[in-house]
């Protein structure tokens, strides 16, 4: 019989995950990092021979359709892949810095060292890649890491047979599966940092149980994307663009186009071409048609409960008076949900403020800069945004301006596309940075070091105090610091200084 949500959360034996991560870590630490590279190559190498078998795993629990699986998790991990085996040794290595002339003779550098455990917990929408850009990163900077995959799509057991066939340590990434409450319960076992993607609500939760033990969190939570089209652009690239954007994964990822704003002057062109290009997707006419076989543009709305969210949407939109101009509803009986234009939305709509998740594309008309880029930023939310135009000077000038943590020109959700950029949202869509450099510092203890030489010389500024010694270090600070220095009384009084210090200790 399988056990309950209650029962599998009641025989975590947390203490036991922690204890052989601490364990698994020693190990970690003592290899290179060329050899966590090597590891990290060879599983990047399994998920490539093992694709059919993990994107058939992958759509069996989200519903997603086979591109969707192949374009969003396995090519994303070899791209992650990719450029992390060039980049991480430059990235970890120990960093000289600047040392200001008044510490002379010494040095100052930053290293990277890891943190210990990382607990990591993901959402279900795209669940493979979702655990292995953290916890490889994780690993790469000599953490262990605990997994707690969403319990809607565990991918059961493929962790544990990448991480066996590639030969890493022993627990070097552990899942423990369940639901939310397994979650909280490994929040518990104070792991040396969180790092969450998954709803605004959760992180929030999560962010409060962390505080009261000081865990460091970083937050990847939802967004409402804007897509801004100006006047200038080419209609049937930025209508295919803004109908992936929205649709691509059935909307159920973090960056869809959430809402998009048109200038008047294209507004009736495009509206139209993406209806034409929405009306053209592959979908199910009802459950039979669903359940045979057949390849679809949009896969399916993975959870449920999703469904009556984007209902509630379209239907507080409608009742505000919006239109839709093609889809609106579920297929009967099924998880598919039509994907859905709308016209004539304002900002006091659901749609507008809060996160679908789904396949809807709400359009809406603007006619300036300024209104347009206020409109964008009117949400709780800072996830992404995208920004159409010809004119760079402009795209670039409004992308500026958005309170977003991501901006694609003349395309959509693309930022994410390249692994060497950083990754993150403000306000509500969370923060901290995942990928680039960035992401692998997020995992490391910043740690600053100062050279200094042993000698039997004193530092001036040491103990005993005196009224002599005061009076020189103003006159040191003075010809150092003020906005013209002074380099001869600089040398001088910096010669008297270390004199004052030496002679009372000696
Ligand atoms: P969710 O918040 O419901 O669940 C995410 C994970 O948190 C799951 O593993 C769940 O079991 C766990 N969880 C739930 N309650 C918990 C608790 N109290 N303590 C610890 N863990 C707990 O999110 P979801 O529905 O799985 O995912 C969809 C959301 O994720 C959307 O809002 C989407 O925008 C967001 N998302 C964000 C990004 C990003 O990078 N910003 C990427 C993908 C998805």
């Amino acid at each position: 019989m399988e056990k309950s949500p209650e029962d599998i959360a009641k025989d975590i034996d947390v203490a036991a995950y922690y204890k052989k991560a601490e364990n698994a870590q020693k190990e970690i630490e003592k290899l290179s990092i060329q050899q966590r590279i090597d590891l990290l190559l060879k599983a990047n190498d399994y998920v490539m021979d093992n694709q059919e078998k993990l994107v058939d795993q992958i759509c069996r629990e989200t519903g997603k359709t086979r591109f969707d699986a192949l374009s969003n998790e396995v090519f994303s991990i070899g791209d992650f892949v990719d450029y992390y085996r060039k980049a991480t040794p430059k990235l970890l290595a120990d960093r000289k810095e600047h040392t200001s002339l008044i510490m002379m003779g010494k040095q100052s550098k930053v290293l990277l060292s890891p943190l210990g455990t990382i607990l990591v917990i993901t959402p279900w929408n795209y669940p493979l890649y979702q655990m292995f850009m953290p916890a490889m990163s994780a690993f790469l900077t000599g953490n262990a890491c605990i997994i707690k995959p969403s319990e809607y799509t565990p991918l059961k057991g493929v962790f544990e047979a990448l991480c066996t066939a590639c030969g890493f340590p022993e627990n070097a990434i552990q899942v423990v599966y369940g639901d939310g409450r397994v979650g909280g319960q490994l929040l518990d076992g104070r792991p040396d940092k969180i790092h969450f993607t998954g709803s605004v609500a959760t992180g929030k939760k999560i962010m409060a149980q962390a505080a009261s033990q000081l865990i460091p969190v970083e937050l990847e939570l939802g967004g409402n994307d804007p897509a801004i089209v100006f006047d200038d652009v080419n209609i049937s690239r930025t209508a295919n663009g803004l109908v992936w954007g929205a649709f691509t994964n059935a909307g159920q990822s973090c960056t869809s186009v959430e809402r998009a704003y048109v200038h008047s002057a294209v507004y009736d062109d495009l509206m139209k071409e993406v209806i034409r290009l929405t009306a053209a997707l592959r979908f199910p006419e009802d459950k039979a048609e669903a359940n045979s076989g057949k390849e679809f543009d949009l896969g399916y709305i993975t959870v449920p409960a999703q469904i009556d969210i984007i209902n509630k949407h379209i239907d507080d939109a409608v009742s505000k008076g919006a239109k839709i101009e093609c889809g609106g509803k579920a297929v009967e009986n099924t998880q598919f949900f039509q994907p859905t234009i709308l016209s004539g939305v304002t900002h006091d709509m659901l749609m507008m403020q809060e996160e679908s998740f789904g396949p809807l594309l709400p359009i809406m008309k603007f006619s300036n800069e300024e209104e347009v880029i206020e409109l964008a930023n009117d949400s709780v939310y800072g996830l992404s945004a995208s920004v159409w135009s010809k004119d760079l000077k402009r795209a670039l000038r409004v992308a500026r301006k958005l309170k977003t943590g991501n901006v694609s020109v003349n395309n959509v959700m693309l930022t994410e596309g390249n692994h060497a950029l950083p990754f993150g949202g403000t306000k509500d869509s969370g923060f901290g940075r995942i990928k680039g450099s960035y992401g692998l510092e997020g995992f490391c203890n910043v740690k600053a070091v100062i050279l200094d030489k042993q000698s039997k010389l004193i530092d001036p500024h040491w103990y005993p105090q005196s009224a002599t010694k005061y009076n020189t270090m103003t006159d040191l600070m003075r010809a150092f610091f003020m906005k013209s220095k002074k380099w001869l009384k600089f040398a001088s009084s910096g010669m008297k200084m270390d004199s004052l210090g030496n002679k009372e200790k000696l």
